[in-house]
């Protein structure tokens, strides 16, 4: 250990106050929450999204900072004594999403948004001097629930907004830019949301795992080292309808049948060969879909993800070979009408190497794990190093009311978001972490 990090060490008793972390977990859990189902909607630019983006701005100027709401939606706090002309100081982004999927869980998004203020609060709280400017973001629509533009936020800091739709409308026609302005958000201005490069030192966000890996090994902490791509190819299997009582088995052009084996070669890609990390069919709408009929045509997708760009990109090919060997002995047409593709993004080392020490100090049991799914980070990746850390979900389950993490958890990662954040806040000179 370099006498830096021991001189961190020696600061350990500033500390986050765990107990506001948990009560604003628990106050924006109530907010879009059915009483049915006990699960949260609250749809990116809905009346819900709305209320709990209030909750944070709310809480935000109580704690003596500064909230406020750029071009796309996205709220953005800042210590409230920041003059502009300390903008050029570099800011230490940290932050996640507080909308959610329909029926979904209280901490996807909305634990790392808290945290994130949390963090910032007790920095300006205890006048750490920091060498770049903490800010805790809300980014809008990360999940893309009614507005079909997920990581909507995140893309126009990124100035990614070659990537979004002029005219952006929800699923029933209805236009963002009505529900953008309602949130404080303004379509015509969504340039001046962009982040230039080089102005953000480090992006951190704490998120929940949503998946198994880190309660089966027993570690509290996870690492990410990358975020997945993801190819998604929505396809068309074409064959004939037919009698499915008076046409013989000989024949055939069952489009379904075709699709079938497209479901086993799509896993056989992964399960099998290993040439990607998961391979999923998540969707097959047969046509006509009758009882006493052979399908006739299918349209389905097929959801390969790798972190690593080539290995994705192989295992594309190899599911293309085996359409074109499927249409062939299924005597059907099998199409590739639309895909979709994000590239993996791999995290800083110097960042991770910060969160490793981070959990260290706290003695906390930790592993280096993918993501296997998608993250604001992702985008934040295109103007700044970015570091994850994730805590364990109970069951492994997310987008589900039962989505949970045990508090020890989620006090747990904050404290180790906090101690990451010191180091790369901090006015002692960390290693670089401009990789
Ligand atoms: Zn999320």
């Amino acid at each position: 250990m370099s006498g830096t990090l021991v001189q961190q060490a020696g600061s350990l008793s500033l500390d986050i106050d765990a107990d506001r972390l948990l009560r604003r977990i628990a106050d924006l859990a109530r907010i879009g929450r059915s009483e049915v189902t006990g699960g949260i909607t609250r749809e990116g630019f809905s009346a819900a999204d709305r209320e709990a983006r209030a909750y944070l701005m709310a809480e935000a100027r109580a704690a003596g900072l500064a909230p406020s709401i750029d071009a796309a939606g996205n709220v953005i706090v800042r210590p409230v004594h920041v003059s502009s002309s300390s903008t050029d100081r570099q800011a230490l982004m940290m932050g996640s999403h507080l909308d959610t999927v329909v029926n979904g869980g209280r901490l996807d998004g909305a634990y790392g948004v808290v945290a994130a203020l949390e963090v910032l609060q007790t920095l300006v709280e205890s006048g750490t001097e920091t060498r770049h400017e903490p800010v805790a973001v809300a980014f809008a629509n990360e999940e893309g629930a009614l507005f079909p533009q997920p990581f909507w936020g995140s893309m126009a800091i990124a100035g990614r907004l070659a990537g979004l739709p002029r005219e952006p409308q929800d699923h029933q026609g209805r236009p963002l830019r009505e529900a953008l302005r309602l949130a404080g958000g303004d379509l015509d201005a969504l340039g001046s949301a962009g982040w230039p490069s080089g102005s953000v030192a480090a992006y951190l966000e704490l998120h929940v795992e949503q998946g198994p890996v880190l309660e089966r090994s027993g570690n509290r902490i996870g690492v990410v080292d990358a975020i997945t791509g993801r190819i998604v190819l929505t396809l068309e299997v074409r064959g004939a309808a037919g009698h499915s009582g008076t046409a013989p088995m000989e024949g055939r052009r069952d489009a379904l049948a075709a699709a079938a084996r497209v479901v086993l070669a799509t896993e056989n890609i992964s399960r099998e060969r290993g040439l990607c990390r998961v391979a999923t069919v998540g969707r097959i709408d047969p046509h006509p879909n009758t009882p006493n009929t052979i399908v006739g045509a299918v349209r389905m997708t097929v959801d390969l993800r790798d972190t690593d760009v080539w290995r994705a990109a192989t295992a594309e090919q190899a599911l293309r070979h085996a359409l074109d060997a499927i249409a062939a002995a299924t005597g059907t047409e099998i199409e590739v009408v639309a895909e979709t593709r994000s590239d993996p993004v791999s995290t800083s080392p110097a960042l991770r190497t910060a969160i490793e020490r981070s959990t260290d100090e706290l003695g906390l049991p930790y592993e280096t794990l993918p993501s296997g799914a998608g993250h604001d980070a992702q985008m934040i990746g295109d103007i700044a190093p970015i570091g994850m850390i994730f805590v364990p979900s109970l069951g492994g389950i997310s987008h589900v009311p039962e989505e949970d993490t045990d508090p020890a958890d989620l006090v747990a990662g904050a404290r180790v978001l906090f101690r990451t954040a010191l180091r790369t806040v901090g006015p002692t000179s960390y290693p670089s972490h401009q990789d």
